[in-house]
């Protein structure tokens, strides 16, 4: 395991404390938390003592909410040499907004595909900020330099950036527990509501998730949202780098494993054993919750015994339900529904002697639940949508003897990494009957391959593997960052080019227009420059001792209309057309534009292939917009674009042509011009004794490449660049470039 972690102490935030208390005659007793992350970071916790070389105190603090806190309660009797609690306090009422309402009322049901249960409510919203203000709060006041913070799940979107906001230097990461859904279920989510959920998110340094299905929906939902860049993984944000990727959560599978033959465990067996006689055991687990498919489980296991016969009073299913939100009546009817239905299935089936289900409504107790894992032929595990389902992988970590078979829905998480499990979806009950049969039948050798590959993959990867990848990532991450910010303008280097500037006699500027000096607009139309932006220009445009260059690849008439009668020089058309102040559109470029009949064809065939695209014809070139388009419906007709246009360049054996991409649009021109070129005629002969290009775009490229080493060269966002500096956005530019007049 790396041993590169540097922090000094893991602070995890999360809704809930990992224990609660539970009030006696004289004081109270404290009872550890069900589910995943807990299990998962208490884990964490015990190992990280065992760990002396990591650097830092290694100290865990969580922050979370405390059910029933005593009053006499101190955090302080909680601490340790390595675990330290801070309890977030929230009023009843808008706990029950903010969790009740806005959590499990929206956020839940709409991430596991159940929209209709969803429930969207502008006062649960604000609960749902408030709750989140509460944990920023407490974090604030607990966090110290050095600190690793971990923000977990669905009840602390919004939690990373304000942190962000707070501590601008902060090392934080968030996990997402459940599903990332698709776009199409992201956006039933007011605009505003997603705005916030996303730049929440986003104030985290790395964001993790359970699959990479769930990580591309991000994305995505991000792309949709935000407009960000986003380069494989990497989202750039106007300010950072954040990273989004896929760490499948593990289970403590030597915990698990091992537990299988300790002699409590075995003795619960035995016990268990006694009832079974030669009977085969299924056996399933889960939470009471409508995305765990517990009506469709029933009806496939229903199907079984129909089906087969045979196996009628020699098998018997165990279904263990744990209690969950029952107090909702959503969770209430369901429970009925269930315990109906077994109530239905065991009258039909049922004998003197067997039973075919045994339905038990508690929680198991740790060695409880092992000995049954460890003692069933069959684990049916079948939610209809789940972020993970750690009980997938606790089961096949607890086959020691390995004569278990695992049945696994493919809406689970877990089934990324579980392929050979016998995946089955869990609304097709013909599969589900037959994988029970098949699972019963399996020969002891296939049984034995199968779990052997799927107990190595989590045997590695497993809760230690994955909170260490990560760490790690969260500081490769952080890595990047320092990288890309050491050309990130800071008031030096404004200061050194504002200096250089005033010491200067001959200054060109050249200013790109889109993305530069004015923010890019559905429609390349309606971005016209706004009056602070031209008095700016207008003002060094006045210094007798500057030539100004609006550079662009805009059509001329469109740039004119812009600085009218302003003393600049304008490039239009990538350097097709340059016009000084006070005189005519020139071009020095002859062209053969044969060429734009068959690629205007091409072009118009893909504004009908591709929803929202658009073409503008200029007079050298011609341009695909496709800012309006899904990105990456977009993007896939891009490709193909790509390759129509090498088709048509390579038939008409016309080497000048050239397809030149840039802000959501690709461009088709001649080969002969570009801004460098333009901007090299510009100072041919001349002698500038100070140098300055701002541009956002792949096509500002072409200049900052040709300009002198001397020049100061500045790239709006944070992309990878020829530039020699970089500045966030274009308000920072607009700063700068009013800051050099003195
Ligand atoms: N579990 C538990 N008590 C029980 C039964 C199960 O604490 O009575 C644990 C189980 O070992 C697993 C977790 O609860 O670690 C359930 O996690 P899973 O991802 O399967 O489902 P979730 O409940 O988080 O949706």
């Amino acid at each position: 395991m790396d041993n590169k972690i540097q922090f000094e102490r893991l602070v995890i935030a999360a809704y809930r404390l990992p224990f609660k208390f539970t009030k006696l005659k004289n004081g109270y007793k404290v009872v550890q938390n069900s589910g995943g992350l807990v299990s998962a970071i208490l884990s964490l916790s015990q190992n990280f003592k065992k760990r002396s070389s990591y650097i830092g105190n290694n100290k865990i603090v969580w922050a979370g909410i405390a059910e029933n806190l005593p009053d006499n309660f101190t955090a302080k009797k909680f601490e340790n040499e390595f675990f330290e609690i801070a309890p977030v306090n929230l009023p009843q009422k808008l706990n029950e907004l903010f969790y009740g309402g806005f959590c499990n009322g929206l956020i839940w049901p709409l991430f596991h595909y159940f929209p209709s249960y969803s429930v969207f409510d502008n006062e649960n919203f604000k609960a749902y900020e408030e709750a989140n203000l509460k944990f920023c709060e407490e974090i604030i006041k607990i966090i110290k330099p050095g600190d690793f913070i971990w923000v977990h799940d669905y009840q602390l979107f919004l939690l990373p950036e304000m942190i962000r906001k707070k501590v601008p230097d902060a090392t934080i990461g968030f996990f997402l527990h459940i599903p990332f859904p698709s776009f199409e279920l992201f956006r039933l989510l007011p605009h505003h509501w997603r705005g916030k959920i996303i730049n929440g998110m986003l104030g985290a340094d790395l964001i993790g998730f359970h699959t990479q299905d769930y990580t591309q929906h991000f994305i995505k939902s991000v792309k949709r949202t935000t407009g960000f860049e986003c380069l494989q993984n990497v989202i750039y944000t106007p300010k950072r780098l954040v990273k989004a990727d896929t760490f499948p959560i593990g289970i403590d599978y030597e915990k698990f494993h091992s537990a299988c033959l300790d002699k409590h465990v075995l003795a619960e067996k035995q016990r268990l054993k006694i009832h079974l006689s030669d009977q085969k055991l299924v056996f399933s687990v889960d939470r009471l919750d409508y995305s765990k498919g517990l009506l469709l489980k029933l009806k496939g296991y229903e199907l079984f015994l129909e089906r087969f016969p045979g196996w009628q009073s020699k098998v018997v299913f165990n279904m263990v339900v744990v209690p969950s939100r029952d107090n909702i009546k959503r969770y209430e009817k369901m429970k009925n529904e269930i315990e109906s239905t077994i109530g239905r299935i065991n009258g039909k089936y049922s004998s003197l002697a067997w039973r075919p289900i045994i339905y038990q409504y508690k929680s198991l107790s740790f060695n409880e639940l092992v000995a049954l894992y460890d003692l069933s032929d069959v684990g049916l595990i079948t939610p209809l949508r789940d972020g993970m389902n750690l009980v997938a992988k606790e089961y096949v970590a607890c086959q020691v003897e390995n004569k278990g078979v695992l049945i696994l829905s493919e809406m689970a998480g877990a089934a990324a990494e579980l392929n050979e499990a016998l995946i089955i979806n869990p609304t097709d009950s013909t599969e589900m009957a037959e994988a029970i049969f098949n699972a019963l039948e399996m020969k002891t050798a296939e049984k034995h391959s199968r779990l052997e590959r799927m107990q190595n993959r989590i045997a590695t990867y497993n809760v230690f593997t994955w909170a260490f990848d990560f760490f790690n990532q969260t500081f490769n991450t952080k890595e990047q960052q320092r990288l890309i910010s050491v050309r990130v303008i800071d008031k030096n280097n404004s200061s050194q080019i504002a200096s250089a500037y005033q010491n200067a006699d001959h200054r060109i500027l050249f200013l790109d227009y889109d993305g530069t000096l004015v923010p890019f607009s559905k429609y390349p139309e309606l971005a016209t420059i706004d009056r602070s932006t031209l008095e700016i220009i207008r003002k060094l445009a006045e210094d007798p001792k500057n030539q100004i260059v609006i550079i662009s690849g805009r059509d001329k008439n469109f740039l004119e209309r812009q600085f009218k009668e302003m003393n600049v020089t304008l490039v239009a058309e990538h350097g097709y057309f340059i016009k000084s102040a006070g005189s005519n559109w020139e071009t020095t470029i002859t062209i053969d534009s044969q060429w734009k009949e068959a690629v205007m064809k091409i072009l118009i065939e893909y504004v009908n292939r591709c929803n929202g695209s658009f073409v503008e014809e200029k007079t050298g070139s011609i341009a695909w917009h496709y800012r309006n388009s899904d990105p990456d419906f977009a993007l896939l007709r891009l490709h193909e674009l790509r390759d129509d246009l090498a088709e048509i360049i390579r038939v008409s054996h016309n080497k000048d042509i050239e397809i030149l991409e840039g802000n959501n649009v690709l461009e088709v021109k001649s080969g002969k011009y570009d801004k460098g070129q333009a901007a090299l005629a510009l100072m041919k002969n001349k002698h500038f004794d100070f140098i300055f290009a701002a541009g956002d775009d792949k096509t500002d490229e072409f200049l900052f490449k040709v300009l002198p080493a001397s020049a100061y060269t500045i790239r709006i966002g944070l992309s990878s660049s020829f530039a020699k500096y970089k500045v966030p956005d274009i308000p920072f530019l607009l700063k700068l470039l009013k800051g050099m007049e003195p």
